[in-house]
């Protein structure tokens, strides 16, 4: 009895852990930066972390209350119907659903390459296949319709990034809606939007009251600093609605991630100040690293550094933890996530002394 063929299927590379690290290093957790993952160095809005322990003793029941709520504040917020939100386990297990909900076996979905790992391997376990686009540094990760459309082919699925992982470019909405325009009917726009509210721009959201063909991935995971807690949604064309009951693991999304999200959303100075110490640190990487950096939408900058792996390998030497591209594709470069002030300058001092002894 064996698995099935799994052998055109990638393994997920997660940014390295701050335990990990430290651990191999034989260093204090605590004396390490770790910038990789994009996470909020601020950590979860304390009104989360505050709603986690009040609903600790109640996670004998399923979080039927809960999810209803969430879904209800989120579909306010959005101004879509709540059938239109579909909680899920991080904004990764919303990218499922949406798989599980369009594609038959053999169908062939359009990814960004450099780009997110799950979207491939998501289609991949849902019997897809996939394609690439390129998302190219040569044209500094410009994205746009015809581009994309250049190697559309009937696919069910065509993935966008905005603000794109790991670059930070974006595309524009008229852009976005252009695509949309000129891509069969049986196609869906996913618009990932992980990184949205660190960008000015507006979501696609307005799309998905208009169209049946764009869907729009958030999480919980980055300027809401839950992470840890996998809490995520998609926010879907009206005609789906009843899609999500045929094809959701029931209570994906559990009751202290439902209740601690809810607490996260209304906890609006955490976000704002989430949001300010990552355009900070953007501005300092920009201006004080002696590397030239893309301008990023997203709490990260990606630099090009020579050999990545090495600089990163010296840079972790020194306590700092970022995120080496070379399985993006881009061997040649790092990617930084925006920190605190004091971690982000120490990040800058240190990768500066790397690069020169290098
Ligand atoms: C972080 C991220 C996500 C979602 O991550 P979850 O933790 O599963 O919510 C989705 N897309 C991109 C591009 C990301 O970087």
């Amino acid at each position: 009895m064996h698995p099935r063929d799994l052998s055109s299927h990638t393994a997920y590379e997660a940014g390295r852990g701050i335990e990990e690290v430290a651990r191999e290093l034989g260093m204090e957790p605590d004396s390490l930066v770790k910038l990789a993952s994009n996470e909020n160095p601020l950590g979860p809005s304390p009104a989360a972390v505050e709603a986690i322990r009040e609903y600790a003793d109640r996670v004998h029941s399923y979080p039927k209350a809960s999810h209803a709520d969430l879904t209800a504040e989120l579909a306010e917020r959005w101004s879509l119907s709540p059938g239109q939100v579909w909680l899920a386990n991080g904004g990764d297990g919303a990218l499922d659903y949406l798989a599980r909900a369009t594609l038959d076996p053999g169908d062939r979905v359009l990814v960004p390459e450099p780009g997110f790992a799950y979207y491939g391997m998501s289609a991949r376990f849902h019997h897809g296949e996939v394609a690439t686009y390129p998302v190219s540094k040569a044209e500094e990760f410009e994205q746009t319709a015809e581009k994309i459309l250049a190697d559309y082919d009937g696919d069910r699925i065509v993935y966008l990034t905005s603000p794109h992982n790991p670059s930070g470019s974006e595309i524009a909405l008229s852009e976005v809606e252009e695509l949309a325009e000129h891509t069969g009917e049986d196609t869906l726009i996913v618009v990932d939007e992980a990184y949205g509210e660190f960008s000015d721009r507006p979501s696609a959201v307005s799309l998905v009251e208009t169209r049946d063909d764009v869907a729009i991935l958030r999480t919980f995971s980055k300027v809401y600093g839950l992470a840890g807690l996998r809490l995520g949604y998609a926010l879907v064309p009206e005609a789906w609605a009843d899609a999500y009951a045929r094809v959701n693991t029931p209570f994906a999304a559990s009751e202290i991630a439902c209740r601690a999200g809810l607490a996260a959303l209304s906890d609006t100075e955490h976000v704002e100040r989430s949001i300010a110490v990552a355009h900070d640190a953007r501005e300092y990487l920009y201006e004080q690293l002696d590397a030239p950096t893309w301008e990023s939408a997203g709490n990260f900058v990606l630099a090009e550094v020579g050999n990545a792996s090495r600089v990163a390998t010296a840079l972790q030497e020194r306590g700092i933890i970022v995120r080496d591209c070379t399985s993006f594709g881009l061997p040649e470069c790092i990617r930084i996530t925006c920190g605190t002030e004091e971690e982000t300058r120490r990040a800058i001092t240190e990768c500066n002394e790397v690069l020169r002894e290098l």
